[in-house]
């Protein structure tokens, strides 16, 4: 197996720290050895990025060329979507459809911010003073740092990178230790798409390490994080010692409310790709469900339904719809949360264990899993799982259940499944989280900005802010007239 090289500065050369190993969830097997990189190399990786961002033609460059940019890698990526999305799947199991959808937004983000650069309009602050223009204008921070998780790689990679490099800065991208694939990957999709040398490096390597010594160094003006919450919050105690800005994505724990005029169809199967797609590994995954009484026996019968229907199976395998989780260990903690379910009084009605089947003894699978039986203040319905098991609660008050859906740290999303639009409308603006669906769940657009509430997160991505984010404003004042100055009469 050959070993990977990383990017550093412009260069590919092997990491001057530990040796990792990317590993195929589906059976274990290894993908790629590579070297982490060391905090020498993080150095030099900085050094260029400062030297590189700085340089005349980077700084005075028109939008133009940073869009012409984004958009070729735009292009690249679609021109090996099927390849990208094997590389996806192997870096972290997810079933090949899924990796596809994610190819395919990262070049859409790459697109949306190539055009939000060309876009991009200063201020001419009004009304001005006598004799003075005041100009406002965007400009780039520098050396700017993205950590990123491992359940989504491209995409959210390119969520951080697109804006970054549009808005003009270096980064310096710090991909989590399971999927340092796809992010080497991207820098090379990056650097032949004619991204002049030391804007983008890419440093794999442990989060404590080069993760932290990337977000401390004194030139690095900004970190944007998507990861846990007990991290987020590390990283911002080490943003608020620097004072620099920093956006951050975390976690979640995610009502999906099910009034009593629902469609159940609909709503059984929203509520099925909500928690079970990705497995559950996702930051917005609905993993509290909470359905009005009336309706809760038929909603679960056909959840269930169309749980036990759901393909566990290999991602390479055209139909699966759900893969292998990222790792034994990771398993092991699912599979601890369903065992705590049970002494909480939970009741498994379906999943609940790793699959029999030989075929998938060599991965890390796990059933889909639906709880019930257990009240929302117990710990499966207050910890993010970040698995495929989802608590299921009847209730019959609107006030009661508001209440039950915020009494969480987190505040991520909600999903709404009713008739009645305008009661959707009323709750979702009651709903404490950044992003609410109705009558849909886990849908996206480039243009609607993300971001959480509470423990869930601090700023927002996508958007047209999405790429303001990444700069900062500079007011010129310049007179107009001659009048003189008589404060030193
Ligand atoms: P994690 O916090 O363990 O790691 C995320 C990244 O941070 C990795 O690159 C890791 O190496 C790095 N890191 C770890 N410790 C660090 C430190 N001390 N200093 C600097 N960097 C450090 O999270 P994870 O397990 O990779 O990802 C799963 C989590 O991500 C879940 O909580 C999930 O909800 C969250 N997530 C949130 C969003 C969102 O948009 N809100 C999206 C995806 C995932």
């Amino acid at each position: 197996m050959d070993e990977l090289k990383i990017f550093i500065g412009g260069q590919w050369r092997c990491g001057g720290g530990h040796q990792m190993q990317s590993l195929f969830p589906a059976d274990g097997s290894a993908n790629a050895r590579l070297h982490a990189a060391s905090l020498d190399d993080l150095e030099e990786a900085i050094a260029c990025a400062q030297e590189a961002w700085r340089a005349p033609a980077w700084r005075n460059s028109l939008p133009h060329l940073r869009a012409r940019i984004l958009h070729k890698v735009a292009d690249l990526i679609e021109s090996r979507v099927d390849e990208l999305a094997k590389m996806q799947s192997r870096d972290n199991g997810k079933p090949l459809a899924e990796a596809r959808g994610l190819v395919m937004s990262a070049a859409g983000t790459a697109r949306y911010f190539a055009a939000a650069c060309e876009l991009l309009e200063g201020e001419l602050p009004t009304p001005r003073q006598a004799d003075l223009l005041t100009l406002s204008q965007y400009e780039p921070l520098g050396v700017v740092a993205a950590i990123t998780p491992w359940n989504s790689p491209i995409a959210s990679e390119m969520q951080k990178v697109a804006p970054a490099i549009a808005a003009g800065n270096a980064v310096i991208l710090k991909p989590a230790e399971a999927t340092p694939l796809m992010a080497l990957e991207l820098a090379r999709i990056f650097e032949q798409a004619g991204l002049p040398p030391g804007l983008l490096s890419v440093l794999p390597g442990k989060g404590s390490v080069i993760g932290d010594a990337l977000a401390r160094h004194p030139k690095v003006r900004k970190i944007s994080f998507t990861g846990s919450t007990t991290t987020g919050r590390h990283l911002a105690h080490v943003a608020a010692e620097k004072l620099i800005p920093a956006s951050l994505e975390l976690g979640g724990k995610s009502p999906t409310i099910v009034l009593e005029d629902a469609d159940i169809e609909l709503a059984a199967r929203g509520i099925c790709h909500g928690i079970f797609s990705s497995g559950g590994q996702a930051c917005i995954a609905g993993s509290r469900l909470f359905v009005h009484e009336q309706v809760y026996a038929p909603l679960m019968a056909r959840l269930l339904e169309l749980t036990r229907g759901l393909r566990l199976g290999h991602p390479f395998t055209e139909g699966t719809h759900v893969g292998p989780l990222i790792s034994d260990q990771h398993r092991q903690s699912v599979l601890d949360y369903v065992a705590l379910a049970k002494r909480e009084g939970g009741r498994v009605l379906c999943g609940g264990e790793i699959p029999a089947d030989p075929a998938l003894a060599s991965g890390s699978y796990f059933q889909p899993t639906i709880i019930e039986g257990l009240s929302n203040g117990a710990r499966v319905c207050q910890e993010e799982i970040f698995g495929p098991v989802l608590v299921a609660m009847p209730f019959s008050d609107e006030a009661e259940l508001i209440r039950e859906a915020n009494r969480s740290v987190y505040g991520l999303a909600a999903g709404i499944w009713t008739r009645d639009t305008a009661r959707a409308l009323r709750l979702s603006e009651q709903l404490e989280v950044g992003t609410v669906w109705i009558n849909t769940y886990k849908t996206f657009s480039i243009s609607a900005p993300f971001g959480g509430f509470k423990e869930s997160g601090l700023g927002r991505e996508k958007g047209i802010q999405g790429l303001k984010v990444w700069m900062q404003q500079k007011s010129i004042f310049l007179a107009t007239g001659n009048s003189v100055n008589h404060w030193c009469d």
